[in-house]
């Protein structure tokens, strides 16, 4: 998606009058890459007319900043899509809350649940966990291993069959037991049966929920409003959160639940570990989506999750934009262990997405571990040259005789490089913003 909407922005900023026609096609191209993303015809028609609303020809040919103006336009209105209009209920620190999760199973409610809950409890919140889910087996299993792990008190029974008991058993313990934040956990089933609806609906009638939060696997494609809208339906949704965005999924599924729930999106999951989630911020989320790169994501990243004494050196590094094969054989390094940086390197667009496009990640191994094999042969002066003329045909010959590659196969590897050495560049000079702030237009 990123790709071919910059790629319209471009064409179109190259263009020397812009009028209709050139708006229209403008349009066009994005409206393809959108559904290509998942996102539904009818929102993306909308966005269309609104767009075309917006953007007034006049002021264009008035020779304004035509580029600014119809970017700035598309960038809105996207956001807009993104905001129902009214926030969520916000559960509040020391009165009880009671949060239930839903979704489809496999869609990630049980990680997610306890993801919920650790992320408050560093917060100081006392949460605790019941499982409501009777019908998967090893469902509680699952929830009291998260439980366990995040020190978050749990409820639930191996016994037991009757989800609605469970849950108000569960609820009245942990209000007694003064937890701020009660989180019953749902049973999903492999599609929308009617069975489904029925028990969270029963469920939550019994336990009366302030807050139920619709989470859906960012995967699902053009199935997500439709899905998104039958839940919504029979429970009063009020949030949703998108997992598993971590997998390089398309973003028009958050943009088709945001529209059937009319509730926004407050959290991403990024990954099945209990510190892999995220609050969910339009801007940056936007910005990714149109392929501008989400620097600011980025940057609160880097102050996130990687250790204050690695920081300046690692923003040195960028700063520098002097991307040598010695950092590359690091960040590969960091990418196969994923580590906290390389989370944040799977975050730069061009970096992670097209070493290890999603569904091939053993292969991009693979391939990553050949490379780095290739690398062991190469001299510290080879390593750390940001020279590209040093590698000659016999530094070449070599490295693939001392790795037991063929020649073509370190070519290959040099022109990784090459195009990872380009991303890298940009950053060159980077302003390093502080925590939070925007710069994505
Ligand atoms: P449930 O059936 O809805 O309760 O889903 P689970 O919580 O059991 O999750 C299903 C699978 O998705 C598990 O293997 C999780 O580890 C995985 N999962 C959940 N959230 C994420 C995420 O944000 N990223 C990734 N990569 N995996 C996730
Ligand atoms: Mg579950």
């Amino acid at each position: 998606l990123g790709g071919s909407i910059s790629r319209a922005i471009q064409q179109m900023s190259n263009a020397t009058i812009i009028d209709e026609k050139v708006l229209n096609e403008c349009l066009n191209e994005i409206t393809r890459a959108l559904l290509q993303s998942d996102v539904q015809f009818k929102l993306v028609r909308d966005m269309q007319t609104n767009i075309k609303k917006i953007v007034n020809l006049d002021d264009l040919a008035a020779g304004h900043n035509k580029r600014k103006i119809i970017q700035q336009a598309i960038f809105n209105e996207l956001c807009k899509m993104l905001d129902p209009g009214k926030p969520s209920f916000t559960p509040k620190k020391g009165k009880t809350s009671v949060v239930m999760f839903v979704g489809l199973q496999g869609s990630g409610k049980t990680t997610t649940c306890t993801k919920y809950a650790y992320y408050h409890q560093k917060k100081g919140w006392k949460p605790a966990l019941v499982c409501a889910d009777t019908f998967r087996a090893g469902a509680f299993d699952q929830l009291k291993q998260n439980a366990t792990k995040a020190k978050i008190p749990f409820y639930g029974s191996y016994m037991e069959s009757d989800p609605v008991k469970i849950a108000v058993e569960g609820v009245e313990r942990f209000k007694k037991e003064n937890c701020d934040l009660i989180i019953v956990d749902t049973s999903g089933r492999h599609k929308q049966e009617a069975a489904l609806f029925e028990e969270m609906r029963q469920v939550s009638e019994a336990t009366k929920p302030d807050l139920v939060i619709f989470v859906m696997d960012s995967s699902i494609g053009q199935a997500a409003f439709d899905q998104a809208q039958a839940f919504k339906q029979s429970v009063a949704v009020g949030a949703v959160i998108v997992t598993k965005m971590d997998g390089h999924a398309k973003g028009g599924g958050a943009l088709s639940a945001v529209a059937a729930t009319k509730s926004p999106v407050i959290f991403i999951g990024t990954g099945e570990h209990m510190d892999e989630f995220e609050v969910f911020d339009v801007k940056p989320f936007v910005s990714r989506l149109l392929g501008m790169g989400d620097w600011s994501g980025f940057m609160d990243k880097i102050h996130e999750v990687v250790p204050m004494d690695q920081q300046p050196e690692l923003l040195q590094k960028l700063s520098e934009g002097n991307f040598t094969l010695r950092i590359m054989y690091e960040q590969f390094q960091n990418i196969l262990k994923m580590g906290p940086i390389g989370q944040v390197f799977s975050m730069l667009p061009g970096f992670s997405a097209e070493l290890m496009p999603k569904g091939r990640e053993k292969e991009s191994q693979a391939k990553i571990k050949r490379y780095m094999t290739m690398m062991d042969s190469m001299t510290n002066e080879e390593l750390d040259s940001s020279n590209p003329k040093l590698m000659n045909e016999s530094r070449i010959m070599r490295i693939a005789r001392g790795s037991g590659r063929q020649v073509r196969e370190v070519m290959e590897m040099l022109e990784e490089y090459k195009r990872l050495a380009k991303i890298w560049g940009k950053m060159k000079g980077l302003k390093i913003p502080k925590k939070g702030e925007m710069s994505a237009l």
